[in-house]
């Protein structure tokens, strides 16, 4: 164990030594855990004009228990605002107003959610620029949240409003703790939006298969979709069988030995799982490697075997589970901030991980998919604390940890939490997005 900077300035010498300097101290955030409420805390509901999402919301939320608040001065645990009737910029006064008192006394790792309608859809300039700007107030609003809160945009299309719940549950819930400053747009469902029996238990009766499941990100993966309900085979190399064993045992899930690289391994997948459980309804492409030198010093065979693993092999994949997934299912592949920012020493590894957005977006309106209403979506973590990152040399190890908005690496489960979600039945209506799951990281922001 080295030295961790958030342990430190958590002690009693470190707090008063962080408090004198001004330096950041983490707070611990607040996690899903079976069986809690939503949210700890009553939840503003305000917006521009009709608010009609908000209307709709303030109905399913308070049927689940939450206490709802329609005053800015009331204090809250969460606010959602509304802004999906706002025509021109002069309408965003509106969200300042609601805002500026309720950030005042907004409770520890409080929760904002700002709802607009989908930029594209408009012809005007006008409510164009209006509709984009809430994007950059959450991203500001990100950066100002205090005691571990996140900022986060949901953009809904027209027509589309009973399609937000699923969005607005996880970024008001414990599962959404590393994720800020985040857009994510709801459109038309690719199949019925089915609710579940309890929100526990999204996942109850599905088979999902995760790949690089026998450590990190992919363990956690897999033990949060058995939390959930899923029934969860396992993948990984040969070389992990033990840990990949360990895994699959622990969730009562089963474990596969394959290569995703391996000419076969889509083919491998698919028929396993229907010998053992009668097909499957999610997928998680998470298996992946860093091989880094800076781009002059990198040869062929670096390049390519991180191209392979992280890129090519989720397409040649996909040739044999696109076409054997369940219908209404759901594909969930890891990116990583390097994908999106770029990373020294990482044009390999950026090159894949910005080639699974771009393969992410496309496949989700690949007609087979559509016809199948299978959903589509990305995961771009930013500084998670696994095996990977230990491995970084303190100081740059620290800087990760550091730059991001909630001042502290993330979790494991954190990744598995998002991924859970994009692969939820109720979760029907976004596809093709990427979720960054960085506590909104500097870098790339
Ligand atoms: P890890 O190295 O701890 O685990 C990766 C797993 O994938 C291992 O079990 C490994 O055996 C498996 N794997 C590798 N090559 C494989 C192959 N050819 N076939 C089957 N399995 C294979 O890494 P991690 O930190 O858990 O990362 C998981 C994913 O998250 C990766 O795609 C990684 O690029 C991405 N990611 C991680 C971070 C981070 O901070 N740790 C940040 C951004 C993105």
């Amino acid at each position: 164990m080295g030295f961790e900077y958030g342990k430190f300035v958590s002690s009693g010498l470190g707090k008063q030594i962080a408090n004198t300097l001004g330096l950041p101290r983490p707070t611990t955030l607040r996690r899903h855990k079976v069986g809690a409420p939503l949210i700890n805390g009553a939840v503003l509901l305000a917006g521009h004009g009709d608010a009609p999402v908000a209307a709709a919301l303030t109905e399913v939320l308070s049927a689940d228990g939450v206490q709802i608040a329609t005053s800015p001065s009331t204090s809250v645990a969460g606010v959602i605002v509304d802004m999906t009737q706002a025509r021109t910029p002069a309408d965003l006064e509106t969200l300042r107003g609601i805002l500026a008192p309720a950030l005042k006394t907004l409770a520890p790792t409080g929760r904002v959610i700002v709802i607009g309608r989908t930029v594209a859809d408009t012809d005007d300039v006008a409510e164009a620029a209006a509709r984009r700007a809430l994007e950059g107030i959450v991203r500001s609003v990100g950066k100002e949240m205090r005691a571990g809160g996140t900022a986060n945009m949901v953009y809904v299309a027209e027509g589309a409003d009973a399609n937000a719940e699923a969005a607005v549950r996880f970024f008001l819930s414990g599962r959404s703790a590393y994720v800020s400053a985040q857009v994510v747009h709801v459109g038309d469902a690719v199949a019925d939006i089915d609710l579940p029996q309890s929100w526990d238990a999204p996942l109850e009766g599905k088979v999902a298969v995760v790949t690089g499941a026998a450590r990190g990100i992919g363990a956690a993966i897999a033990e949060v979709l058995a939390r959930d309900g899923a029934t969860v085979v396992c993948v990984d190399i040969p070389a992990a069988g033990g840990p990949l064993a360990d895994v699959a045992n622990k969730i009562g899930g089963s474990a596969l030995q394959v290569d995703v690289t391996a000419e076969d391994a889509g083919t491998k997948i698919v028929e396993h799982a229907a010998q053992l459980h009668g097909g499957f309804d999610i997928v998680v492409h998470n298996a992946g490697i860093t091989r880094d030198k800076l781009l002059v010093n990198t040869d062929a065979d670096r390049w390519g075997s991180v191209l392979n693993v992280n890129l090519l092999s989720i397409l040649k994949m996909n040739e044999a589970l696109v076409p054997a997934i369940n219908e209404g299912g759901h594909i969930v592949n890891v990116s990583s901030i390097a994908g999106i920012a770029g990373n020294r020493g990482q044009a390999n590894y950026g090159a894949s991980k910005a080639g699974v957005i771009g393969m992410t977006s496309s496949l989700a309106k690949d007609p087979q998919v559509l016809a199948k209403g299978v959903t589509v979506n990305a995961v771009a973590p930013g500084f998670i604390e696994t095996e990977m990152t230990a491995k970084i040399p303190l100081a740059t190890r620290e800087i990760g940890r550091l730059t991001n908005s909630l001042s502290q690496g993330g979790q494991p489960v954190d990744v598995a939490e998002t991924i859970g979600w994009f692969a939820w039945d109720s979760n029907r209506a976004i596809t093709g997005d990427t979720v960054r799951v960085c506590g909104q990281m500097i870098l790339g922001a």
